[in-house]
This record gives C-alpha cells, sequence and structure tokens, in this order.
C-alpha cells in the first residue's frame, strides 16, 4: 500500500475533487463547500487562505482573489457567484444580478432559506453534508419569500448582527446538517 493510498482511507475527503459552484449559489455557501471539503472549519480554512471573515464578509478583492486561486475558478464562474452574491456598489447600494438595489435588500442580519432544499442537498453525500449544502442567493433578497423548488415560506435559518459572523456559513450550517459534522 502506497502511503497515498493510507492517507486517503485516514481522510476520505482527500480523494474526492473540490467543488464546482452550484446553481444560484452565493460566494460565501461556496467557500464554506470547498473548506468541507478540505476537512476543516471555514474559519480555519480563511486562514489557511490568509483572509480574514470579515474581508469576505465585504468581499475584498483580495479576498475574492484568493478563493478563486485556491479554487481553481475561471473568471466566469466567479463572476456568476459574486452576481448571485450581490456586491458593494458604493456604500448603500449593492450589484445583484446585474440591477442596482439598495443594501438593505439584500443584506440583514437574519439569514433565510428553505430547509427541505437542504436537506436534499444533504442527501447527495450523507457522510458530508456540509460538503453538499447550498445557500441561494435568491434567498438573500427581502422580496423573495417563498422557495421557488417547493413553494414554502423561506424560514429563518440564523441570526446574526456581527456581518462577518453572519457570512460563516459553514459553521452555522453545520447545526443544520444531519449528523452535525
Ligand atoms: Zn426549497
Amino acid at each position: 500500500m502506497t502511503p497515498n493510498a493510507s492517507s486517503y482511507i485516514d481522510f476520505p475527503w482527500l480523494s474526492s475533487p473540490p467543488p464546482r459552484p452550484a446553481p444560484r449559489e452565493t460566494l460565501h455557501s461556496f467557500v464554506s463547500r470547498l473548506a468541507a471539503s478540505k476537512g476543516v472549519s471555514t474559519s480555519d480554512f480563511y486562514l489557511d487562505m490568509g483572509v480574514s471573515l470579515r474581508s469576505m464578509a465585504i468581499l475584498d478583492e483580495e479576498a475574492v482573489a484568493a478563493v478563486a486561486r485556491w479554487a481553481g475558478l475561471n473568471a466566469i464562474e466567479m463572476d456568476e457567484l459574486l452576481s448571485r452574491t450581490g456586491v458593494p456598489s458604493g456604500n448603500i447600494r449593492m450589484t445583484f444580478r446585474g440591477q442596482i438595489i439598495g443594501s438593505r435588500a439584500l443584506r440583514n442580519p437574519e439569514m433565510r432559506g428553505c430547509r427541505k432544499c437542504l436537506a436534499k442537498d444533504a442527501q447527495r453525500n450523507p457522510d458530508f453534508p456540509l460538503k453538499e449544502m447550498v445557500m441561494r442567493g435568491d434567498w438573500l433578497f427581502r422580496d423573495v419569500t417563498i422557495c421557488i423548488e417547493h413553494r414554502t415560506p423561506l424560514e429563518v435559518l440564523w441570526t446574526e448582527h456581527t456581518r462577518a459572523m453572519r457570512f460563516d456559513i459553514g459553521s452555522r450550517l453545520s447545526e443544520i446538517a444531519p449528523n452535525h459534522q
């Protein structure tokens, strides 16, 4: 048995390829899944990349570039993730799906989502649900109140006033995930 084969048995996530962006996924969600695919918490992964939670929360240019580098994302994939996340455009506005809108329509302490969608994601990989659970960008948008797939009301998944902590998606989803990773 080669040393590599042995380490794959000890650390099964090493044998799987990094995740690719999912439809409608936000950048913060993708980073959370990338960290999970490497078997580390989102905050430890930020440390590895040399970026802070705060710089990721405000989508600092260097932080975004670091994610692209670590995940091997091309410009089109990154643009799609950013467009689903909303990018600051001045102090009180954001660009979301090509539209300029008030930041408050996209950013507030209540992070909402559809538990049915998250449960369905988790079923794809029951041993490592955090690699699969996707936060959809439309859930950020205040005017969206219904899951477009399940036609059920979006629920508040967590409330966090500190912006940096609000986007530590992995930590919060780990409380929701089956098996509590
Ligand atoms: Zn749903």
